[in-house]
């Protein structure tokens, strides 16, 4: 047996001993043994057990009224939103874009991965992460067995922020709606949010990403795992490995 795995059964025996939380052991499979492994497609070992994270925050807003006026929350489909949304002026965003950037993916999608905003390639495209961060998202979702097709995936804005700034939250606030429909009609199992703008949005908090992590928080009872924004990835590779805990983690709540 290896330290590793030696260490993290000492480990596991303390933490039953303290009573500490339930375990969820990862499954046997080792590094190298297949090169299909999600492990192996990040480059990480497998043999670190998963402790199941303590609930968070648990956000409800209120949900869409049928009999009100707004024309988002009477949508009927997610390409109702998208064409509301291709046509929306109800903030600075829309004067800078070439294509509004609603969301794409089945619409019996079991997970939802929100980001912040579109970047150039998703402007010029029209379509979410296909860009640098798209790329390796799509290469986190195929490690857990997801392929992309399989997965809606979208943004908290819907327009490109000029330079790629930050979304400010008057922005947000005018965005957040769609996203709040969306969700309605996808009624996903969970919801993966990538990044500090993602995860503060949908929890309507001003956590810091580090202090989100490692919790299954949740948006109108539905399970929200928090992790690092695939273009701070390509920033900081060291993020990776807790970004493999974290999918690993949504991967087991869709199970
Ligand atoms: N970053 C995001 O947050 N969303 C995209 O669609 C692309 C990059
Ligand atoms: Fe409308 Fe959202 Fe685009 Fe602003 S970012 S114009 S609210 S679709």
């Amino acid at each position: 047996m290896s330290d590793g795995r030696a260490l993290a059964r000492q480990y596991l025996e303390q933490q039953r001993l303290l009573g500490g939380d339930p375990v969820i052991l990862s499954d046997s499979r080792t590094v190298g043994q297949s090169d299909r492994t999600p492990e192996a497609a990040l480059s990480l070992p497998s043999d670190r057990p998963t402790v199941r994270p303590s609930d968070g925050i648990s956000y409800d807003p209120p949900g869409a009224d049928l009999f009100a006026a707004d024309p988002i929350s009477q949508a009927a489909s997610l390409a109702g939103v998208a064409t509301l949304v291709a046509a929306c002026t109800k903030c600075r965003l829309c004067e800078g874009r070439r294509h509004t950037v609603p969301g794409e993916g089945p619409d019996d999608a079991r997970l939802v991965v929100v980001g912040e905003g579109p970047g150039r390639v998703e402007d010029e495209t029209g379509r979410p992460f296909v860009g640098p961060a798209g790329e390796l998202l799509t290469k986190i979702l195929a490690a857990i067995e997801l392929p992309r097709e399989r997965v809606f995936i979208c943004n908290i804005v819907k327009c490109r922020p000029p330079e790629n700034r930050q979304p400010q939250y008057d922005e947000i606030a005018a965005c957040v709606p769609y996203l709040q429909r969306q969700l309605e009609l996808l009624k996903p199992k969970v919801i993966l949010a990538m990044g500090g703008t993602a995860a503060q949005t949908l929890l309507n908090t001003k956590q810091s990403l580090g202090s989100l992590r490692n919790q299954i928080h949740r948006f109108r009872g539905t399970p929200v795992i928090v992790t690092y924004h695939p273009a701070a990835l390509l920033r900081n590779p060291n993020w990776k490995r807790p970004t493999w805990d974290d999918v690993r983690i949504a991967r087991r709540l869709l199970d």
